[in-house]
């Protein structure tokens, strides 16, 4: 039987609920046990794939195709492992099947009520993951901050397992903040206060305090909140901020949550804490050889969440090759014309981002433009991709009204199209073309050399595609597909073999790059970022 650990929010949002919960499953696996992890989001949308990357940051895709919380990438980037589908539930999801059961006659006769029908739903969707067997442990966070209405009915549910369950099969983890106030000279212990009262009043006493702060917090402070909050003083600690969301493990093992948890649990670690490779990376990532500046070209940049999974790409591969990667993101809506708004000298690589609609279009074809004349890596991903295809038929070919229909329906040169079983589909949640497929890459290609195989699966999110009526003639100018989908023959990857480093792959690699694994795309970019800017400056030198 699976153990179950919740972990709840107080006091206020974005306190790292996923970091903590991911910190906690990698220090219990890296002691041999099996963790899995699941959030709980309390909105109504069914899944995320509809809200705007503005909203609550990229939609993180899983092998299965699920849509869904960028939490969920944390959760594999720290694991190493693969969610699915059952390791993201949304309000709307819980009340889909709720009412779809209402309709098939499931509850006939009944009224059909939050509890128990809400709460029932909400408890099997927790131990579904628990069915195969296959977890020690299952880590559940509850999106939302304890006080919301919203998450009433997570908390009701959680207060019901837990009389279900036997005390040592369960335990709650309360994240809160203790702010310090300056003019005070004191951290204040109130909010958590109030926050822990909250979640007694639903009937629960949470077993550890997880507190968030700038600087430490005394052992007077943590008596204070033991004594207040009903909480064992040593099951008080701290979680202080990191430098980097990957040192947050190692602190939270200095602060034995860990060993907190296993005798709680009274769990049986198969050895002794394993983090010799998490480690490697942290003194790779703090002790840099290499410097270089990696252009992140998209329309989202407001919010670096947006692109959540791109950004911790870079810094697993940069670690990789010991080298400092400064992301600089360029809004795409203003490069008006082929430049980029930085000294040439001072880039290093540009990466075209994903995305969708026509808004920034231009700007990343013009990006794309300058970085193939002056022989700057360049990365272009998903709609990066596409628009390296549209730059090249137009600048490289020099055809006249070329687009992607996604931008452009009356295009005459269509060089990128809707996908045929796309054609038909008006509805907009869950029907892209998402999840893993399959890829098979052809010899002696960049992209080969990259994977050092030939046959790969990534993860895909996307409508449109590459128009292959064209592809004779685009490969004739010099732009080649070498990565293609086995059934569908659909274009997978692009590359230029006259620059010296031109790749854009249809799918999102980005979601695939693990601490411990980084993705090896990313890696090689970095690589060719150092190597572009060595060879700049030795001419510089001469
Ligand atoms: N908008 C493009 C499509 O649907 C690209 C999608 C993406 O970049 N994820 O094909």
């Amino acid at each position: 039987m699976s153990k179950f650990i919740f972990v709840t929010g107080g006091v206020t949002s974005s306190l790292g609920k996923g970091i903590i919960s991911a910190s906690l499953a990698k220090l219990l696996q890296s002691r041999g046990l099996k963790v899995t992890i699941q959030k709980f989001d309390p909105y109504i949308n069914v899944d995320p794939g509809t809200l705007n990357p503005y909203e609550h940051g990229e939609c993180y895709v899983t092998d299965d195709g699920a849509e869904t919380d960028l939490d969920l990438g944390h959760y594999e980037r720290f694991l190493n492992i693969s969610t699915s589908q059952a390791n993201n539930v949304t309000t709307g999801r819980i009340y889909q099947t709720v009412i779809n059961k209402e309709r098939e006659g499931d509850y006939l006769g009944k009224t059909v009520q939050i509890i128990p029908h809400i709460t029932d739903e909400i408890k099997r969707r927790i131990q579904l993951l628990e069915t195969n067997g296959e977890y020690d442990v299952i880590i559940t966070e509850l999106g939302g901050t304890v006080g919301d209405i919203e998450s009433l009915p997570y908390l009701e549910s959680l207060r019901q397992m837990r009389r279900q369950l036997k005390n040592k099969d369960c335990l709650v983890i309360h994240l809160t903040l203790i702010p310090y106030l300056k003019a005070a000279g004191e951290h204040k212990t109130k909010p958590t206060q109030h926050s822990v009262k909250e979640l007694q009043m639903a009937g629960i006493i949470p077993d550890v305090l997880v507190c968030r702060t700038e600087s430490h917090i005394s052992e007077d402070i943590k008596e204070k909140l033991a004594l207040f909050c009903n909480v064992e003083k040593d099951h008080v600690i701290e979680a202080i901020d990191a430098d980097t969301i990957y040192r947050v493990p190692i602190l939270m093992r200095e602060e034995k949550l860990d060993e907190i948890v296993i005798e709680k649990l009274h769990l049986h670690p198969k050895h002794g804490p394993n983090l010799e490779r998490w480690n490697d990376f942290l003194r790779r990532y703090k002790n840099p050889k290499h410097e270089v500046n990696i252009v992140l070209v998209g329309k989202y940049n407001e919010l670096p969440d947006a692109y959540k999974s791109i950004h911790e790409s870079f810094v697993h591969a940069g670690a990789e090759n010991e080298c400092r990667v400064n992301v600089i993101p360029i809004h795409s809506e203003n490069l008006d014309d082929t430049s980029l708004p930085l000294e040439i000298h001072k880039i290093h690589g540009v990466l075209v981002a994903p995305g969708f609609g026509d808004r920034g279009i231009e700007g990343k074809i013009n990006a794309i433009q300058y970085v193939r004349e002056k022989g700057i890596p360049f990365f272009g991903i998903c709609l990066g991709m596409q628009c390296a295809v549209v730059e090249h038929f137009r600048n490289v070919v020099g055809l006249d009204d070329v687009s992607s229909t996604e931008v452009n329906k009356e295009t005459q040169n269509p060089v990128i199209d809707l996908m045929p079983d796309q054609v038909k589909i008006v509805k907009k949640g869950g029907t892209m073309r998402l999840g893993a497929y399959d890829c098979q890459i052809k010899e002696q290609t960049l992209a080969s050399k990259i994977y050092g195989t030939n046959n790969i699966s990534e993860r895909h999110r996307h409508r449109y595609e590459f128009n292959n009526n064209y592809l004779e003639q685009m490969e004739e100018y010099g732009l080649m597909a070498t990565g293609f989908n086995p059934g569908s023959d659909l274009v997978e990857i692009v590359e230029r073999p006259d620059h010296p480093f031109f790749l854009g792959v249809q799918y999102h690699p980005e979601l695939k790059s693990r601490v411990e694994v980084p993705h090896p795309i990313f890696v090689a970019f970095v690589k060719a970022a150092i190597q572009f800017k060595k060879a700049k400056e030795m001419v510089k030198m001469l």
